[in-house]
């Protein structure tokens, strides 16, 4: 569930840049979707999820039972971003439930934060039927979602969550392993790569190198 807080300086400018470009609405191309972006700039995450939470852009919409937008505080620092919502996500409508979220969570706390203090959102909103690998084409036009919620919350550091994510936000195809232990940009936002919580279930030996990864998350996290 998303919380209402006020909404920041830097939002309040970004917003101020879009309806400098594009007038009271941001249209989403093909979609008929269209955002009111408010005079008084009471806009939030919650009016965004509101706007686009029947979306039928990509045949996932008519599979899904929920729409999973996202989770946790609109201005967080660290945002966290996986691959698709999966069977308990569907089924509740929030990222990050089942095992690999419970996971996740540990992981957090070990760290010192809770799910409230990030947020926590996927690349597509809908789950892919038995949970396969997200097609390009759903990744494609999913994604100006995505970059429109880190633009509103506009994080200090993004967390790519196994391969899907970090290609799809480096636009790099390379092994998961190699993204890892660097600080990479998406637009001017820090951004690192860590192993996907289900993919520490399925192999633990990748435990400990995502273990000095969160460590690593931390300390940026608490220098800013
Ligand atoms: S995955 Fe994204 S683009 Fe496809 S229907 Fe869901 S919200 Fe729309």
């Amino acid at each position: 569930m998303s919380i209402e807080t006020p909404i920041s300086g830097m939002v309040k400018r970004y917003l101020t840049q879009v309806k400098e470009m594009y007038g009271d609405n941001l249209f989403f191309e093909d979609t008929g979707i269209s955002f009111a972006i408010q005079s008084s700039f009471n806009t939030s995450l919650t009016e965004f999820e509101k706007a686009i939470n029947k979306c039928q852009k990509c045949p996932l919409g008519e599979t899904r039972n929920k729409f999973v937008f996202g989770v946790g505080d609109p201005s967080a620092k660290l945002v966290f971003i996986g691959e698709a919502p999966g069977r308990d996500e569907d089924r509740l409508g929030e990222p990050f439930v089942g095992r690999a979220g419970k996971l996740l969570d540990k992981i957090l706390s070990a760290i010192n934060m809770t799910r409230e203090e990030v947020y926590i959102c996927n690349i597509l909103k809908c789950r892919p039927p038995d949970n396969r690998t997200p097609q390009c084409e759903e990744i494609e036009t999913c994604l100006p979602y995505l970059e429109t919620q880190l633009k509103i919350i506009n994080p200090k550091l993004i967390v790519a969550l196994g391969a899907t994510a970090a290609h799809t936000l480096l636009s790099i195809k390379t092994s998961l392993g190699s993204l890892r232990s660097k600080i990479w940009k998406w637009r001017d936002i820090d951004l690192i790569v860590t192993y996907h919580p289900a993919a520490l279930l399925r192999n633990p030996n990748f435990k400990r190198p995502a273990w000095e990864d969160f460590q690593w998350i931390q300390s940026i996290i608490s220098r800013n």
